[in-house]
């Protein structure tokens, strides 16, 4: 149907994002800065497969400090992952980072994708923009972030706001909650949960293992992302993308150490200074705009996760999904049969428009290639 430019395409979202564009049928042009948050090993891990489509031009650049002229050209709908995440870190000096990262990045695509006249820009916004609200979260509740990390992904929401109104542009903001499943984030708890228990080392728990997530799986917040590219939506649409389901902290270490069949030893840390006690979205208003349902029971997504850790460790890298489930009223483009097209020698990077946007080469080994 058209094209996408996906950016944070090498991340744990944006890379699953964009084999699930890819197989409905979407050209995506991908952007990455392949940031060093966590090791860009994992990030070239997780496009390699989709990598050697023809359907996907990956592009490595960083939309702070680019020059994005001609990024945006025959592109039809923009989904802005790429960010910088994580709570602990966005305390003290490392906020310029994020306000680099989340905020400026983010006004910069904005102005690119207003003066492009883009149909649709979709940003990836956070359960963190919440803050003390009665629970389930819904989206009228006054945001207060308890984070410096929430205070940039809200500062975001507000520019994405403020480009629907002011400059006609077609937007929608997603707040996640809690996403996890395979290529999670070496920071986010089931992944360092996992490769505790895989050690036999204490799993790190900070506080006393009460805290509450409603944890929801990526192909279902990869599946309520592809819809907001084509749903009619009201104007600045902000919308919860939630399982609705929070469990404690325990309780998904009890679920992990049952599917891994070993005995959970945990080291108890100090609660963490802008950790929320407790999240619960309310997804209401996203099953009515996007007609989407969360599908995916916490048990299933896990041992999804696990075996990716397993299979990493065992020298099986890939672990593509499968196709994230549609809503009833999806109208995408065509959909593809044979799912990926796989052509193994093909690299699946283009340089796009005059900037200065570089060129990542992938496919052929490690090398990270700029012009
Ligand atoms: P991730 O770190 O795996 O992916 C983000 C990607 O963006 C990385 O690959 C990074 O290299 C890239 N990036 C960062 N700054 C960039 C820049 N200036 N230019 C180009 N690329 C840049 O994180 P994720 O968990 O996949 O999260 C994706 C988005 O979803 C983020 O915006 C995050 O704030 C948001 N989010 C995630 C969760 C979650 O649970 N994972 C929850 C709420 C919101």
């Amino acid at each position: 149907m058209g094209c996408v430019l996906l950016t944070g395409a090498a991340g744990f979202i944006g890379s699953h994002l964009a084999e699930d564009l890819v197989r409905d049928g979407w050209s995506v042009r991908g952007v990455d800065a392949f940031t060093d948050t966590y090791a860009p090993r994992q990030k070239r891990d997780n496009v390699a497969a989709v990598a050697r489509s023809p359907e996907l031009h990956l592009i490595t650049g960083d939309l702070a400090r680019d020059d994005l002229h001609g990024l945006l050209e025959g592109v039809d709908a923009v989904v802005h992952l790429a960010g910088e995440p994580g709570v602990p870190a966005s305390w003290g000096p490392g906020f310029a980072t994020y306000v680099e990262r989340n905020i400026i990045a983010t006004q910069r695509l904005l102005e690119a994708a207003a003066a492009a006249g883009v149909d649709r820009f979709v940003y990836a916004s956070s359960s963190s923009v919440y803050g003390p609200a009665d629970r389930p979260l819904v989206e009228s509740a006054v945001p207060r972030p308890l984070s410096p990390y929430g205070a940039s992904k809200l500062a975001g929401e507000v520019l994405v706001g403020a480009y629907a109104q002011e400059r006609g542009l077609s937007t929608v903001s997603l707040r996640y909650f809690s996403v996890y499943g395979p290529r999670q984030r070496p920071d986010m708890a089931a992944h360092r949960f996992i490769e505790a228990l895989l050690d036999h080392r204490p799993v790190p728990v900070y506080g006393d293992g009460r805290q509450a997530r409603d944890f929801t799986y990526v192909g279902d917040v990869v599946a309520a992302t592809s819809a907001a590219l084509v749903a009619p939506v009201p104007t600045g649409a902000v919308l919860n993308v939630a399982k609705g389901e929070p469990v404690e902290v325990r309780d998904l270490i009890a679920i992990l150490a049952e599917e891994l069949g070993v005995e959970p030893r945990i080291e108890h840390r100090p609660q963490r200074v802008g950790d929320t006690e407790r999240t619960e979205g309310c997804a209401d208003a996203a099953r009515d705009v996007l007609r989407w349902e969360p599908v995916t029971d916490l048990r299933s997504g896990l041992r999804r996760q696990v075996e990716w850790h397993v299979g990493r460790r065992t020298g099986a890298r890939s672990s593509r999904l499968e196709p994230s489930p549609r809503p009833a009223s999806y109208a995408g483009p065509r959909a593809t049969q044979s799912g990926v097209p796989s052509q193994p020698d093909a690299v699946g990077a283009q340089p796009v428009g005059a900037g200065s946007v570089g060129v990542v080469s992938i496919g052929d080994g490690d090398r990270l290639g700029m012009p």
